[in-house]
């Protein structure tokens, strides 16, 4: 038996190992023609003020609307995207996107109240040279305005490249962009850094949350990130509120801002107008 699986080391073709390399293939130039043609929509999920229970924002998912396989999410395209660099590519199109779109909202008659955008930014866009003359032009372009603009960055994004990235957002800051650290707890960043970038809000992950409800006696960390968030001078963001007890748990905590499917799933744009004007009071 032993022999024969030591025989069995010498065949050099691995049909599984082929299969998963013709797959990714495939996937490279899927997503390449998908670039060239837009393949892509953005989904807009409300970010709502616990303070008024109202909506004020939404942040911008991308999806791929592929024309064989469906609606395919960000998870699954992602990774081989930034691997390949089309991430910057596709980025640059959700940006641009969701500031068109912010710019109708922002002279529509029937929304009154200010909504932010809130767009992620993959750590391959701070590798561009260019990307402050993008985003000054798509600013142009979309006349939105920046304040209500918001960049969501992940922990590792400034860990990777700390002096780099300062700089960038220092950049961003000045055009009065807000910055926004999204997934707060799930990177390794030293505290004593991330209070030395300008950074308006922590969003905590849904992962926090979701332990939150599930150990009732101590809130886990929650309360925690809150403090240091208010100790920064930031607001928080709680991602991936799914509970009524979530919220209220939340809302006792002072946080701010709550995002997740107890309001509302990313839904298409033609949808957020009925949900801004018919919105229930959380
Ligand atoms: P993220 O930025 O942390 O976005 C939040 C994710 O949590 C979204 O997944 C959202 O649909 C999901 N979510 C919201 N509420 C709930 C909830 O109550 N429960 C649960 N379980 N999940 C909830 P989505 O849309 O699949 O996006 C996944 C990730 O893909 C995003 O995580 C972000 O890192 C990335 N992504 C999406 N769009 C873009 C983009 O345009 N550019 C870049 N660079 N990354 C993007
Ligand atoms: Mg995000
Ligand atoms: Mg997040
Ligand atoms: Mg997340």
């Amino acid at each position: 038996r032993a022999k024969a699986l030591g025989r069995a080391r010498y065949h050099v073709f691995d049909p599984i190992m082929y299969q998963e390399a013709i797959q990714l293939l495939e996937l490279e130039n899927d997503l390449r023609r998908a670039v060239a043609r837009q393949e892509f929509i953005v989904y807009y999920q409300p970010i709502v003020s616990l303070y008024t229970g109202k909506i004020a924002g939404f942040e911008a998912l991308v999806r791929w609307k592929h024309p064989l396989r469906g609606l395919i999410p960000p998870s699954d395209f992602i990774p081989v995207a930034e691997e390949t660099g089309l991430i910057s590519d596709i980025n640059t199109w959700v940006l641009q996107s969701a500031c068109q779109q912010l710019h109708l909202w922002e002279n529509h008659p029937e929304i009154t109240q200010p909504i932010t955008m809130s767009v992620n930014l993959s750590a391959r866009m701070f590798s561009q040279p260019n990307l402050i003359a993008q985003i000054d032009e798509i600013l142009y372009e979309t006349k939105v305005n920046p304040e209500n603009l918001e960049l969501e960055i992940t922990e590792s994004v400034i860990m990777e490249n700390i002096h780099a990235v300062k700089t960038i957002l220092q950049q961003l800051q000045e055009r009065r962009i807000k910055l926004v650290m999204d997934d707060f707890g799930t990177g390794y960043s030293s505290l004593s850094y991330l209070h030395s970038f300008p950074l308006s809000a922590l969003k905590i992950d849904k992962s926090f949350v979701k332990r939150m409800q599930e150990n009732q006696e101590d809130m886990g960390l929650v309360p925690a990130m809150i403090g240091i968030a208010d100790s920064m001078g930031m607001r928080t963001i709680a991602e991936g509120v799914e509970t009524r007890e979530q919220l209220d748990q939340l809302r006792s905590l002072n946080c701010e801002f709550a995002q997740g499917f107890l309001f509302s799933q990313p839904i298409e744009q033609q949808s957020v107008i009925h949900l801004l004007t018919k919105a229930p009071q959380w």
